[in-house]
């Protein structure tokens, strides 16, 4: 078991975290795809609305990439399909059928792992819709199914508020876990299977021989590009994919029953939950039908898919991407605060030590209000401390407003992993992570057309 520290990061401690606790949803009455969730994915449909379509049937393929293939989560009749601007799909909603319908593939058993190819388990996971699963560093795009990467990181926990636990999520799913894991030697030189040590003794004690690393360090220490940022640092160079843990269940799934996996468990957290705890539900399914089952409070509410730092603005009617394993609900905090400049501030979230709360230890309170508009910046330095891949993010800024993309680079662009820290913690409100993701996304789309 090999340890690394990362030294930067924050983990705020926040309240309305989810319990333990697992519900099981019934069925929603319809799910949704949402096909940018998928980052650089062109979609060209494969259905319109009124066809039938059966759990695992196609929905779209990647223009680019025609091999990749985006299946239906459920059985049923496509209801709508919505476009946002320039023609972007952004919803593929399904009715679902009261008996669904379902594609079948060929299983697979322990004993046929010894003799599969890697070509061969590519291929059964293209087939069954999973392969988007795998994403590649240092764009996160959705992996080459024809590279060979040197390491493939599996990243168990996170130290992001309110993200699923793995004693949740594994839960009775332990040897599944475990047949997932010797699928996934297969695909890559090295597996990374990683855990953040001070939180989950419990990976430690039931993944013995599955789970190689602990990371030490606040969050974002458990993000693969920052495992992979400083694993570079000490000689390990090469090519790095990853893949959440617990996909690796729905990997298991789907090569052990030869069905596409309907399921996961979601993280439910948040001041806005009177009982926040975990889900167990369709994929895709709707807000509205997670937050029924932790009594969401009334009042003017964000609902954030897919963690309070990476996530987006799910709104009260949206659906959750394939991604998303967590779904926060938190005050907009609009409503001015009677002598609010007044108040010492004992239960508000600080990075910078602006409130009273900063002096003492014990859960606070965030929300949306980011008290202010954006300004200059002060050059406080507070980004580049919490930095957990050792940016200059001022400076990565200032370069791209210059568009000077050699010194953006220079300063380490192409490590940033997106968490959102830096934007979070400026005291002058500016959106670094926001600014450095579509610098990135350029580069990518660049490089693309160079290739
Ligand atoms: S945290 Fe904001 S204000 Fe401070 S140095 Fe970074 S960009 Fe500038
Ligand atoms: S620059 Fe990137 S990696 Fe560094 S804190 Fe900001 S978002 Fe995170």
């Amino acid at each position: 078991m090999k340890t690394l520290f990362i030294p930067n990061g924050h983990t705020p401690d926040l309240r309305g975290s989810p319990e333990l606790r697992i519900i099981q949803l019934p069925r929603p009455s319809s799910l949704a795809v949402v096909p940018s969730a998928f980052p650089f994915v062109k979609p060209r449909l494969q259905v319109r609305e009124g066809d039938r379509v059966s759990l695992g049937s196609p929905l779209f393929e990647d223009k680019r990439r025609p091999e990749l293939r985006f299946l239906s989560p459920g059985g049923g009749v496509i209801e709508t399909i919505t476009f946002g601007p320039r023609r972007i799909v952004t919803a593929i909603v399904i009715r679902l059928d009261e008996k669904e319908e379902r594609e079948f593939f060929p299983p697979l058993e322990d004993k046929d792992l010894e003799t599969l190819t890697r070509e061969e388990l590519v291929e059964h996971l293209v087939k069954g819709g999973l392969w988007p699963l795998f994403r590649s560093l240092p764009f996160r795009a959705i992996a080459d199914t024809k590279e060979l990467p040197d390491t493939l990181y599996v990243r168990m926990d996170s130290h992001q508020p309110f993200s699923p636990m793995p004693e949740a999520y594994l839960q009775g799913h332990l040897e599944a876990f475990r047949f997932g894991i010797r699928v996934l030697k297969k695909l890559a030189g090295q597996l990374v299977a990683y855990t953040c040590a001070e939180q989950h003794s419990f990976v430690l004690n039931e993944c013995q021989g599955m789970v190689n690393h602990t990371v030490f360090g606040r969050y974002p220490a458990q993000d693969p590009g920052v495992v992979h940022y400083h694993l570079r640092k000490k000689g390990n160079t090469g090519k790095g994919w990853f893949i959440a843990g617990e996909d690796i269940l729905l990997i298991a799934h789907l090569l052990e029953t030869g069905t596409y996996p309907g399921e996961r468990t979601y993280a439910m957290g948040g001041t806005g939950l009177a009982a926040p705890c975990h889900v167990r539900t369709r994929f895709g399914a709707p807000i509205s039908h997670l937050l029924g089952a932790c009594d969401p409070l009334k009042g003017t509410f964000r609902n954030i898919a897919g963690g309070l730092f990476t996530g987006r603005n799910a709104g009260q009617e949206g659906f959750m991407g394939m991604y998303e394993t967590g779904l926060t609900r938190i005050p907009e905090g609009k409503e001015k605060e009677y002598f609010g400049f007044l108040r010492p501030g004992l239960t508000k979230n600080t990075v910078s030590r602006t409130f009273l709360s900063a002096l003492f230890n014990g859960p606070s309170s965030v929300d949306c209000n980011t008290h202010g508009e954006e300004r200059a910046c002060i050059n406080c330095g507070t980004c580049t401390r919490l930095c957990p891949v050792e940016m200059l993010p001022q400076f990565t800024m200032k370069a791209l407003h210059a568009d000077a993309i050699e010194e953006a680079l220079a300063h380490g662009l192409l490590d940033c992993v997106q968490c959102g820290l830096c934007a979070y913690a400026c005291p002058s409100k500016i959106d670094l992570s926001g600014i450095f993701r579509s610098a990135r996304e350029k580069l990518y789309q660049e490089q693309q057309k160079g290739a």
